[in-house]
């Protein structure tokens, strides 16, 4: 037995040798330069040692194999070149792996992704554990990477260039029977008979067709005409998803598999490291990478107060079985915790119960879930019209009609029926907390969760806490909303929190740009070339204009910013152009789809048309909300700029790609856009005026991530 640097080598009596990755003082293994460099050692010695029959790779975490390549040594290099060297030495040692003299078997359990995922290809054989912990992916295009391990080599040779892309293209991760079922791993069993299941491949050491050597497969390979059929079909719903978006990472990895499935490995690996280096310098994966650094210290340090310990949540209920109580409902049953669901008739309770089964029907059609979990998830979730049983709950989520008199009057029906310790949140997305709050017996365990609509696809839960919420009351709702796998960004209660807050500031200036007299569709345009998943009239119409305006309204009562974004939505709630619900907002829907409407103008009544172009509509909408997220600082609302940043990507579909709404900020430079906003203010009016966490920052020529 024996230790490099989180390599450990043992030796069994049997002449089998496992080779546990641990990475000291780390939760999770990574693939440092160092932990590779010992792992290429380790596989010297024993590629000279007599007397092995086969080797066992494992992990000395609990729920971790091999998370990935270390992002931060990603972020270090400088240039391509570095990167393309880096690729090549992990190459190298992968493929050193493959050649070992004697079979080897990866024993996964818990997350093998990127390259993780890259190790267990050059393994003989893999077996999983059917764990939910276990998840086997390659997520480098979500860092605007590919792989570069062999990942783009490997993988299509052992599973086809089908399901290939398919993981290559979406890094998307896979549950262990996925796996099994496309034939990236040989064998899944329960974690416990894992090593023994791994010892028996070793010594039986069947000999396995890959699916990569079907004949289609093979025809894929060899006829360049057919390949590319496939290439193309998979590069347009590439395009249809990414929207013209600068994700370069993708595309380039559908080339090298154009160019080289089928070929020379060797020359397939070179082809593969080149296009890395060139990637891992790509504004692009700057960008993302930054973002992944913020969401894995959020999920580490979410900015809770000081003091509070979370405490555990085993049984939760919902009241009110809307869109929202539904959604919420499904997300905590899927942790594994019962839900009891409660309204105040059976008919809302039914079609709350039907639109989570919706939810999770439309999963597995997708293949994204099987058929038992959807039983399973559907029986923790208990309706009730009663309070019966919420003695014993520990966390409830208050979901019903947006009316500041109901929800009072609900929290105090759920004060009276809960036990002392149960925390109380509301899922209210305009009403003030503390105001709400102000009837409480324990103020203290009372706060906001604000969920966003629909539940089961948005990851952010904004975590509202009020003066009087207690430490222990915001860190249990943020372990809580990690749980269900969400992330959590903790805020202070001003009207429309965060991501509201920021997000009127931006449709409220698209409203005045429409007074002014440009087309919408011209300003939708420009915002969906710049990234935006859709432009502000269509999202509006969306959202609906009777919540729009109401939320609008709060937001001018507060800050007195937008009066006449407020009368226009107003106006069109009122001639009942309430969006895509009724098939009639600032566009007219036709089977779905937006068409512009010719009569929007009467409504609308623009001062003449102007055509801005589309650099100058961005700046017009998007510095607004850069002042805006400057004034939350100010005010604490949110404590860092990370917070805005992965507020407005997971919130609103801010593009990933641009890094984040104060980062993009940074990239124009802050004094420049100080003189934008003042320009602005001169021409528009004064609620364009620069913030003065902005004027100092030009002062002390500060950056928000400097
Ligand atoms: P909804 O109208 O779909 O559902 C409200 C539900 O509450 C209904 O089923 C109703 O029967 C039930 N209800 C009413 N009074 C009740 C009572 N006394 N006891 C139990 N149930 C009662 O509404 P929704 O869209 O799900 O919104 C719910 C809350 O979530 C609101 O506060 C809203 O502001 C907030 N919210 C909504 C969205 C969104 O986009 N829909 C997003 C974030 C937050």
């Amino acid at each position: 037995m024996g230790t490099l640097a989180g390599i450990e080598k043992i030796r069994e009596a049997d002449g089998i040798v496992r080779i546990r990755f641990d990475s000291p003082d780390a939760r999770v293994n990574t693939l440092t330069e160092r932990i590779l460099m010992a792992f290429q050692e380790c596989l010297e010695e024993l590629a000279n040692e007599a007397g092995i029959r086969g080797i066992l790779i494992e992990s000395g975490k609990t729920a971790n194999f091999i998370a990935g390549a270390d992002v931060r040594e990603i972020q270090t290099l400088s240039t391509s070149l570095e990167a393309e060297t880096k690729a090549r030495l992990g190459q190298k040692i992968f493929s050193r792996l493959a050649a070992m003299p004697v079979p080897v078997a990866a024993v996964i359990h818990g997350t093998c992704l990127g390259g993780g995922t890259e190790l267990i290809l050059a393994c003989t054989y893999r077996i999983a554990s059917d764990d939910p912990s276990t998840r086997i992916g390659l997520p480098e295009v979500r860092l605007g990477i590919i792989p570069g391990f062999g990942g783009t080599q490997r993988l299509p040779r052992l599973v086809g260039l089908r399901s290939a892309l398919d993981l290559i293209l979406t890094g998307r991760e896979l549950r262990a029977s996925a796996a099994l079922r496309i034939g990236l791993v040989d064998e899944v069993v329960p974690v416990e008979l894992l090593p023994a299941a791994a010892r028996r491949w070793i010594a039986d050491h069947p000999v396995r067709r890959p699916a990569g050597q079907r004949p289609l497969e093979r025809l894929f390979q060899r006829i360049g005409p057919l390949r590319s059929l496939v290439i193309s079909l998979a590069e347009r719903k590439l395009r249809e998803k990414l929207k013209g978006g600068d994700y370069p990472a993708p595309f380039r990895a559908l080339r090298i598999l154009q160019e080289t499935y089928g070929g020379d490995l060797d020359q397939g690996l070179r082809v593969e490291a080149r296009a890395l280096g060139e990637l891992a310098l790509t504004p692009t994966a700057k960008n993302l990478m930054a973002l992944f650094d913020l969401n894995s210290r959020q999920r580490r340090n979410p900015g809770l107060p000081e003091g509070g310990k979370a405490r555990p949540v085993r049984r939760a209920a919902v009241v009110g079985a809307g869109i929202m109580g539904a959604g919420i409902a499904l997300a905590i049953a899927g942790k594994g915790a019962q839900v009891r669901m409660k309204d105040v008739a059976v008919e809302p309770l039914a079609r709350g119960l039907r639109e989570a089964h919706r939810i999770l029907a439309s999963q597995v059609r997708r293949k994204r879930r099987t058929r038992r979990d959807l039983r399973d998830r559907m029986a923790r979730i208990q309706p009730t019209l009663s309070y019966s049983g919420f003695r014993c709950i520990d966390f409830v989520v208050e979901a019903v009609f947006e009316d500041l008199e109901l929800k009072r009057r609900i929290l105090r029906e759920i004060e009276s029926n809960v036990s002392p310790e149960c925390l109380i949140a509301t899922n209210t997305s305009s009403l003030p907390i503390g105001e709400i709050g102000r009837v409480a017996d324990h103020p203290g365990r009372f706060l906001g969760v604000h969920f966003f609509n629909p539940v089961h696809r948005m990851p952010l839960v904004e975590i509202v806490a009020t003066d009087r919420t207690d430490p222990w009351a915001v860190a249990t709702a943020a372990e809580m909303v990690k749980e269900i796998r969400k992330v959590p960004i903790v805020v202070r209660d001003r009207p429309g929190f965060l991501v509201n807050r920021l997000l009127m500031a931006y449709l409220g200036e698209a409203l005045h740009l429409l007074e002014e007299g440009a087309e919408l569709t011209r300003v939708d345009r420009a915002l969906e070339r710049f990234g935006m998943p859709m432009g502000p009239f269509r999202l509006l119409d969306q959202v609906g204009m009777d919540v729009a305006s109401r939320v609008a309204r709060t937001l001018n009562e507060a800050y007195g910013r937008g009066e006449s974004a407020v009368e226009l939505l107003e106006k069109l709630a009122a001639a009942k152009r309430f969006g895509v619900k009724n098939g009639k907002g600032f566009y007219l829907y036709q089977d779905g789809k937006p068409v512009p409407d010719p009569e929007i103008d009467q409504l609308v009544r623009p001062q003449g048309r102007i055509r801005p172009a589309g650099e100058e509509i961005c700046l017009r909408t998007l510095l607004p909300m850069v002042n805006e997220a400057a004034r939350c600082l100010e005010e604490e609302v949110v404590g860092r700029p990370g917070d805005v940043d992965l507020g407005m990507i997971l919130g609103t579909g801010f593009p990933p790609f641009r890094g984040g709404l104060l980062r993009y900020a940074d990239g124009i430079g802050i004094g420049k856009i100080v003189s934008l906003l003042e320009v602005m203010a001169s021409r528009y009016g004064e609620r364009m005026a620069p913030a003065e966490l902005l004027l100092e920052m030009t002062r002390r020529k500060k950056n928000f991530f400097s």
